[in-house]
């Protein structure tokens, strides 16, 4: 059974249509990465999942329970890191756990024994009794998160969870959600793609309130690694190197990148054997008598696919 099932969701504010009807499932135990450009429509569909925002239109079920029927319990089943965590500055951070257990009607040693678990999780155990105001971005951070995870929610829904943390945090807290990821389900939202291509195992790419693309990183990037991409750097005018490459058999285009200090950085790309393609340049270039600096065969990254379905950014 999906955990999250949406279907069909719209989001208007005024006239401007946020959400133009986007639909997809989680099921448990998957960490889905949900990305777009900024204005894409993210954190609207956050909110509705949440119960912050009410849609337009369409209909959300988590774990069995419509979003719009039965909030009160979608709000016990899920955690929620938003993109700016409202936390208390005068209260301690236990204190601040303490008060949001208590908010989920938690008690007594359960509520004890669970800010003792996220205090651990997140490691903030030097921390727990110093008061929220004098804690460093990342500190205040991991205290989001572990009042996402207060109350051992079904779903896990974390906006931006790495931001402000230093590299080392940054890495402790991917490793919490694989973690949490494993008989949970989690839904990450980041700007960051290598970091949802490390922790997700499927993404979604919203562009103007729409879903572009659904599938495993590995998929996605498939599609644009079809054919072969060359990066080459030559000592030559930048239009000579074009010129050369684009008469090698199988080309379909070849991109400028740089011209520094008179050598010539280019993009190739041709509907052929990667390892072909490479041994084909180099001897264009070798009968040209023109010097190759460099030439390294590319894969697309999920960021190649995140900019190839969301250049368009003309709607705001
Ligand atoms: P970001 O990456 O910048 O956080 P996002 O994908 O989370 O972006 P949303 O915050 O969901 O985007 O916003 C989607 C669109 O809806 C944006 O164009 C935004 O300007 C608009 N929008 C969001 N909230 C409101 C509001 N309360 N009133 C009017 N327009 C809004």
């Amino acid at each position: 059974m999906a955990m999250i099932q949406v279907e069909e969701l719209r989001k208007n504010y005024g006239s401007f249509r946020a959400l133009q009807g986007i639909s997809f499932t989680v099921d448990r135990g998957e960490i889905l990465g949900f990305l777009g450009p900024n204005g894409a429509g993210k954190t609207t569909t956050m909110k509705i999942l949440t119960g912050f925002l009410n849609p337009s239109g369409g209909r959300a079920v988590v774990a069995g329970h419509d979003i719009l029927e039965n909030s009160v319990e979608v709000r016990r089943l899920l955690g929620y890191l938003p993109e700016h965590t409202p936390l208390y500055e005068d209260l301690s951070v236990e204190g601040y756990l303490r008060y949001c257990g208590r908010l989920r009607r938690m008690s007594g040693s359960r509520l004890s024994d669970r800010i003792r678990a996220v205090i651990g999780l997140t490691d903030l155990g030097p921390k727990s009794r110093a008061l929220i105001k004098t804690l460093s971005k990342g500190y205040r951070q991991r205290v989001g998160i572990a009042q996402a995870l207060l109350h051992e929610p079904e779903i896990i829904i974390l906006d931006e969870p790495t931001v402000g943390l230093d590299p080392n945090q940054v890495m402790d807290v991917r490793q919490l959600i694989r973690d949490v990821g494993r008989d949970r389900t989690v839904i990450l939202c980041s700007h960051i793609l290598s970091e949802v291509e490390a922790v997700c195992g499927r993404v979604l790419i919203v562009h103007q309130g729409r879903i572009v693309a659904n599938g495993a990183p590995a998929t996605l990037t498939s599609e644009l690694n079809r054919g072969a991409t060359c990066e080459v750097v030559a000592a030559c005018a930048p239009e000579r190197l074009q010129g050369e490459l684009s008469a090698v058999g199988g080309v379909t285009s070849v991109e400028p990148r740089s011209f520094e200090e008179g050598r010539a950085a280019v993009r190739v790309r041709a509907d052929r054997d990667g390892s072909e393609l490479a041994a084909e340049l180099a001897r264009a270039l070798s009968q040209q008598s023109i010097p190759l600096l460099r030439l390294a065969p590319e894969r697309a990254t999920l960021e190649d696919v995140f900019r190839s379905l969301t250049r368009d950014t003309g709607r705001k």
